[in-house]
């Protein structure tokens, strides 16, 4: 760019026109030092280093660095001004030349410092620049010197693509699915307490249990996007790390890895109160659903668990590293793409931490009065309460009392005061549940647990039983609700081999019960095993 006059007076830095805004140039000739041929070379020369390798080289011409106090200082503020560079590559070159102060500063980027040394830098304007310029050969000058920088930026391996919009791009993603995840379960344990008594075990129309102590049986798939996002977080947090490193993006997986895994174990350990309060939230809109107290210090809770599964992490810690350094093996980091591999080892090593994480907050039991599995009312969601053994006689049917009284079952009765307050409770809305002391005291006429053992002259029918085989009954069992009875037939043991047998002479029978039920009732009936059906006092007995 050529001025039709040169300034004489200092020019401010937002006043230095830029060439990229003006018309995508890359030289800005205030001194007007330089002939319209050598910008057009300069700028052509420039365009081709850009194309291909991506750096970027600026080349100004001012009267005076007034009024900062160097011209060191002036090339700084101008390269920052503009950015030359590209966004966290910082591979960007300043060419100044200050006429009247006789300057030439020759400014690098963070990217190129570390590759083109400053003495590097001093020895291209002594050799290349500096013999021309005394000779006032400004054209040659300044394109040998373009020249050189090009040539040895051009052997500087960095990518030509801005990765870090990219990893960025990552990093907010990952916030945001994560976010999401986080509602999501939020929405999803809302929603569960919600729909509580109708999902969770209806022991009858009356109460329902709480079986669930683990949040993943409500809010896997939520739980599991959030493990992704934080995936993504620790893809960006890497990639921002290594973006201050020396090397700028030139990844070096195998020189890095144990970083890599440090990075990713800190982002878990960042996202541990995330955990945390997800646990707390749970159990919180639980118990509060609920009506049971919040099962206190849960921080000691999630603590301990995370302790008692060291082992899980440590194995997780050995399983990473084996994997990673699979991967990083020149084998495979010659057919992957740097980035994919760096970004494939990061997704891999964060989510197996919040996994391990997802794992904790599922096994932090909950609160003793849930895990014993008590009953809730189906009306109010509160726990029911247990009636004192006294109120049996008001609110047991009679046989009931019966089986209580012959010690063949006891009884637990859960009414919701809440719902039905002491002066209106009635056996209705009183769920009983039968607790079966001796299985085989269990009635299969009226289900009652109320059968015993009896003598054969208590029978009613002893005449009834026929034989098995030779032998006649020897004793009964019979039910003492509606006076059903069973034969019980003396022992008979079976044969163990019918080749250990096969000489003795024996007619043992093929039958294989020493129990068989003869039913007055109903004599179709001719099983002996017990459907396991119970009852709530329906059906009747009668004597006669
Ligand atoms: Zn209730
Ligand atoms: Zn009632
Ligand atoms: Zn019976």
């Amino acid at each position: 760019m050529i001025l039709p006059i040169a300034p004489l007076w200092a020019i401010p830095i937002r006043d230095i026109p830029n060439p990229r805004k003006l018309n995508g140039t890359w030289v800005s000739d205030v001194a007007n030092i330089l002939s319209a041929e050598t910008e057009s070379r300069l700028n052509q020369r420039i365009s081709q280093l850009e194309s291909r390798h991506g750096s970027e080289l600026a080349v100004v011409t001012i009267p005076d660095t007034v009024p900062l106090p160097s011209p060191k200082a002036y090339a700084t503020e101008l390269f920052n001004t503009w950015g030359i560079g590209k966004r966290g590559i910082d591979n960007g070159v300043l060419l100044l030349i200050s006429v009247k102060e006789r300057r030439i500063e020759i400014e690098t980027g963070r990217g190129i410092t570390s590759q083109i040394s400053n003495d590097q830098v001093a020895q291209i304007i002594e050799t290349k620049i500096k013999p021309e310029f005394k000779l006032q050969k400004f054209d040659q000058g300044t394109i040998n010197g373009v020249e050189e920088i090009a040539s040895r930026l051009e052997q500087i391996r960095t990518p030509n693509f801005a990765f870090a919009p990219i990893y960025n791009g990552i990093g907010i993603f990952g916030v945001a699915i994560a976010l999401g995840g986080i509602t999501w379960t939020v929405l999803k344990i809302n929603s569960w307490c919600q729909l509580l008594p109708s999902v969770y075990n209806l022991q009858s129309p009356l109460v329902f249990q709480i079986k669930i102590q683990q949040l993943h049986q409500v809010a896997n798939a939520p739980m599991r996007l959030i493990a992704f996002g934080v995936g993504a977080i620790a893809i960006s947090a890497s990639a921002l790390l290594w973006q201050d490193s020396a090397t700028g993006w030139v990844l070096q997986l195998d020189r890095h890895f144990l970083a890599l895994l440090m990075i990713n174990a800190a982002i878990a350990l960042i996202s541990i109160p995330m955990w945390f309060g997800i646990t707390y939230y749970w159990l919180a809109k639980l118990t509060k659903t609920l009506s049971t107290n919040l099962p206190h210090q849960i921080w000691k809770l999630f603590g301990t668990t995370i302790l008692k599964n060291l082992w899980l992490l440590l194995s997780i810690q050995c399983s990473l590293l084996f994997v990673v350094a699979i991967l990083i093996s020149p084998s495979i980091t010659s057919w992957i793409p740097s980035h994919l591999l760096f970004i494939a080892i990061s997704l891999i090593c964060a989510m197996s931490y919040q996994f391990f994480l997802i794992y904790v907050v599922n096994n932090v039991s909950v609160d003793d009065k849930i895990a014993l599995e008590q009953y809730f009312c189906v009306t109010c969601r509160t726990p029911t309460q247990r009636l004192d053994e006294a109120l049996f006689d008001t609110y047991l049917s009679k046989p009931e009392q019966l089986a209580v009284q012959l010690g063949n079952a006891t009884y637990s009765l859960y009414s919701c005061d809440r719902c039905h307050p002491v002066t209106t409770r009635d056996r209705q809305h009183i769920y009983c549940h039968p607790n079966i002391l001796k299985e085989e005291s269990v009635c299969a006429k009226c289900h009652y647990p109320t059968v015993i053992a009896a003598d054969l002259k208590q029978s009613r029918k002893p005449k009834k039983f026929p034989k098995q085989g030779s032998k006649n009954a020897i004793s009964i069992r019979q039910c003492q609700n509606c006076f059903h009875e069973q034969p019980v037939y003396p022992y008979v043991p079976q044969p163990v081999s019918s080749s250990y047998y096969s000489g003795s002479s024996t007619d043992y029978s093929s039958s294989s019960s020493s129990y068989d039920s003869y039913d007055y009732g109903s004599s179709s009936s001719s099983s002996s095993d017990f459907g396991g059906g119970s009852s709530d006092g329906g059906g009747s007995g009668s004597d006669w």
